[in-house]
Formats: C-alpha cells, sequence, structure tokens
C-alpha cells in the first residue's frame, strides 16, 4: 500500500488545539505516516482579513508541532507567494512526495464552496479531501457522493482562531485554547 501523507491547509491565524486534534484523529483514521501544516501565503476569500504575518503564522505552527515528530510545517504557499490555490500546494507538495497518496484536510466551511476554486476537478485527483466539522454540523451530501470528500467530526474544533484573537486582543486568556509555546509567541511578538 502506498504511503500515506496529511496536508493540513490552513490560514492558523493561530493555529489552535482544533487543528492539532483534526490532524492527529485524521491521521489515526487514514493511517497517514505524517501530517504536514501548510500555512497559506494569502487566502483567495480573505484578503484583507489576516491579521498575523506570514512568519508569525508559519512560526506559530512551527512552535504547536515542535513535540510531535509526525507533524511537520511547509513554507511551500508561503515562499510560492501571491495567493494561495490549493491545486499549487497540492502539485508543490506531490513533487516533494511523490511516492505518497496526499489526503487535503481542511475546515468544512472552507471547502463547501470548493467548486468556485480553481481546476477543482484536478483537485480530486491529487488528493483525497477531508473536511474537518465543529460539533453539529454536517457537509452537504453532494460533495461527498460527487467528489468522494469525507466528513471528519472534531468536537475540539469548538475552539476557533477567531476567538482566539479575539481574546488575545482584550487580554483574555487563550491558554489550553492554544499550545503553551504559541500563548508564548503570542505574548512576546504582540502578534493580536
Ligand atoms: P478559512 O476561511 O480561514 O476557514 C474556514 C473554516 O475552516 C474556519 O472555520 C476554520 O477554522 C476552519 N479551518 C481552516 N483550516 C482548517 C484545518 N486545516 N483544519 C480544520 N479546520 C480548518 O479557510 P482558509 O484558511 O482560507 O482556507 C483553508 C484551506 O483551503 C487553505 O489551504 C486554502 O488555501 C484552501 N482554499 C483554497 C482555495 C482555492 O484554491 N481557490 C479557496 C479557498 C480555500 P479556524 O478559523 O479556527 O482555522
Amino acid at each position: 500500500m502506498a504511503k500515506r501523507l496529511g496536508i493540513m491547509g490552513g490560514t492558523f491565524d493561530p493555529i489552535h488545539n482544533g487543528h492539532l486534534v483534526a490532524a492527529s484523529e485524521a491521521a489515526s483514521r487514514y493511517n497517514l505516516e505524517k501530517v504536514i501544516f501548510v500555512p497559506t501565503a494569502n487566502s483567495v476569500f480573505k484578503h484583507n482579513k489576516i491579521v498575523a504575518t506570514q512568519e508569525h503564522r508559519y512560526l506559530m505552527c512551527v512552535v504547536a508541532t515542535a513535540a510531535n515528530p509526525s507533524f511537520i510545517v511547509s513554507r511551500a504557499d508561503i515562499d510560492r507567494g501571491g495567493t494561495t490555490y490549493t491545486i499549487d500546494t497540492l502539485q508543490d507538495i506531490k513533487k516533494e512526495y511523490p511516492e505518497y497518496e496526499l489526503f487535503f484536510i481542511t475546515g468544512a466551511d472552507a471547502v463547501r464552496d470548493i467548486e468556485s476554486w480553481n481546476e477543482y476537478e484536478k483537485l480530486f485527483s491529487l488528493a483525497k479531501f477531508v473536511a474537518v466539522t465543529r460539533p453539529g454540523y454536517s457537509i452537504d451530501k453532494k460533495l461527498t457522493e460527487k467528489y468522494g470528500v469525507d466528513q471528519l467530526q472534531v468536537p475540539a474544533m469548538a475552539i476557533s482562531s477567531t476567538d482566539c484573537r479575539e481574546r488575545a486582543k482584550s487580554n483574555k486568556p487563550i491558554w489550553y485554547l492554544v499550545p503553551d509555546g504559541v500563548v508564548q509567541y503570542i505574548n512576546k511578538h504582540q502578534v493580536y
């Protein structure tokens, strides 16, 4: 059987424990050898909404995953630059890991609009798509039936980056919502 690689695509502004639980759940469900976190450069639908710089978001991912030998972080989207399109992410990762079967893991809210993504029909031949949902949310049946998108319910995704940012901005605690090192990174660099 081909070796399997998970790709966590996201803005990670900031990365939080929900993302880490989702990656761990996906690794267990699909028998993934490694999971690569790929922070976006400039996310398509949110040019004015990203708060932290690419380098802060990348470094927070590095800090958050440092203790897990199966989790790695890629600069592929950031170094390519410009607007991040998943077709490019998948092609770049495939070049680096040609022998791996790819699983693209991201939020269900993002995947809902997948038919508007660049070259979307090609995406499904490059990777299996896994849509992570918060509790009580189901993905559209069409995504499963037409494109084979799987749903992964992750209760810890009740944590959200938006909430973490707002808490950090108003000096409310974010301990235990994000890894300790990320709390310290955010405080040290006054990221939010
Ligand atoms: P987003 O709008 O920031 O996130 C949508 C929802 O999904 C949020 O609830 C978010 O929660 C959650 N989420 C994001 N990444 C996740 C992950 N890896 N695991 C679990 N939940 C996740 O989405 P985005 O960050 O812009 O885009 C997500 C990915 O889809 C990126 O890799 C992006 O490049 C790709 N994408 C590609 C295209 C395209 O190719 N045209 C278009 C849109 C998105 P949090 O806010 O708590 O993270």
